[in-house]
């Protein structure tokens, strides 16, 4: 069959599995995806049933399947919520279920009914468009992950091996500057109204209070270092994601993460750093709830298995940026 056009591009903010989904019209008919998964969608015809493909795919049409519409998914995430929302105790499952087997009786699936929809709020599906960087105006690259995952070595790295290429924005700080220091050059020194209005105002991707100063990252300071034509390199919160999002740095976010447990310990005991069971834990529990709830903004995940291979991993992908366009929300390209 001749190539279908496009109708429009996602990124997956869920994770779907046909076979768990009783409302799909017909299970061999479903498509099933990861979250992050960058999804072709083929048609909207029927809201609720789209036709998709994933990435990576594109040779093979013939694998498109059904997806969830945005609007049903969005309805029927409200409903689940709003039940598990009123029921902490979950009694409200029964009626849930209830309510769902006779709806399927009906062959009428309508869950906006009796329940207050904060629709908006559920994350489905992200419009995406290609985006390539021009040579002169490069991505920040935010490095993201829990404390010894090694993003703050990762980062020094490349700092050191291309200083050229790679550089960091120079923080903003309350404390007084050293002999050595120059206003600009190591930090922005400032007076704390001046950071605290900063701060008000949004000023600051990140910041934090050490030994009764404030310090932090300015968005102009990043912005500055784009100027001049090199690539920011950030290591970042995961909840400063959300601003520096919001700016027009187009960040392409990097997610350093811890590989198993038992391999960790092995990894920071070579460089002396001996961790406790509960603080491994720690780890891989703070990763995972990462995950959890920003892995939607993640553009790439890097296993940290072996520092060397982590490094050339994301050498490869910072490359990568120059050589290939890349899927961005088309919200940015407005
Ligand atoms: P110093 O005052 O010795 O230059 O830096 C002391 C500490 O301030 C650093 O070790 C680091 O923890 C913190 N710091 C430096 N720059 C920043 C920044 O941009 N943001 C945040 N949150 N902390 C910073």
């Amino acid at each position: 069959p001749a190539h279908r056009q496009t109708v429009m591009h996602v990124k997956a903010y869920y994770s779907y599995e046909p076979a768990d989904d009783p409302y799909l019209p017909c299970r061999e008919l479903g498509l099933s995806f990861q979250k992050g998964d960058i999804l072709h969608v083929l048609s909207q015809d029927d809201p609720n049933w789209w036709q998709a493909y994933k990435d990576g795919d594109d040779d093979n049409q013939r694998l498109a399947g059904l997806i969830p519409g945005k609007g049903f998914q969005q309805q029927r995430e409200t409903l689940k919520k709003a039940v598990t929302d009123r029921n902490p105790d979950n009694p409200g499952k029964l009626w849930y279920v209830k309510k769902i087997k006779k709806a399927r009786k009906k062959s009428l699936y309508n869950p906006s009914r009796n329940v207050e929809c904060y629709t908006e709020d559920i994350l489905t599906y992200e419009e995406m468009a290609l985006y390539h960087q021009p040579g002169n105006c490069k991505r920040p690259v935010a490095l993201v992950g829990p404390a010894n995952s090694g993003h703050d070595d990762l980062r020094q790295r490349l700092l050191s091996v291309e200083p050229e290429r790679f550089v960091g924005a120079v923080p903003h700080t309350t404390r007084s500057p050293r002999a050595t220091e120059l206003n600009g050059r190591e930090y922005h020194f400032v007076s704390r109204s001046s950071f605290e209005t900063d701060v008000t105002a949004g000023k600051f991707v990140e910041f934090g209070e050490y030994e009764r100063n404030f310090y932090g990252t300015s968005v102009d300071s990043v912005r500055e270092v784009v100027n001049a034509g090199r690539i920011c390199v950030l290591c970042l919160h995961t909840r400063s994601l959300r601003v520096l999002r919001s700016t027009n740095l187009k960040p392409y976010v990097i997610f350093i993460a811890p590989p198993p447990q038992e391999h960790l310990r092995t990894l920071l005991s070579k460089e002396g750093r001996n961790l406790k069971p509960e603080e491994l834990k720690e780890v891989t529990e703070k990763a995972r709830e990462m995950e959890q709830n920003y892995g939607h903004l993640f553009d790439a995940v890097v296993v940290n298995s072996d520092e060397d291979m982590a490094f050339f991993e994301l050498l490869r992908l910072v490359n990568k940026l120059d050589a290939q366009p890349q899927w961005v929300p088309s919200s940015w390209l407005c």
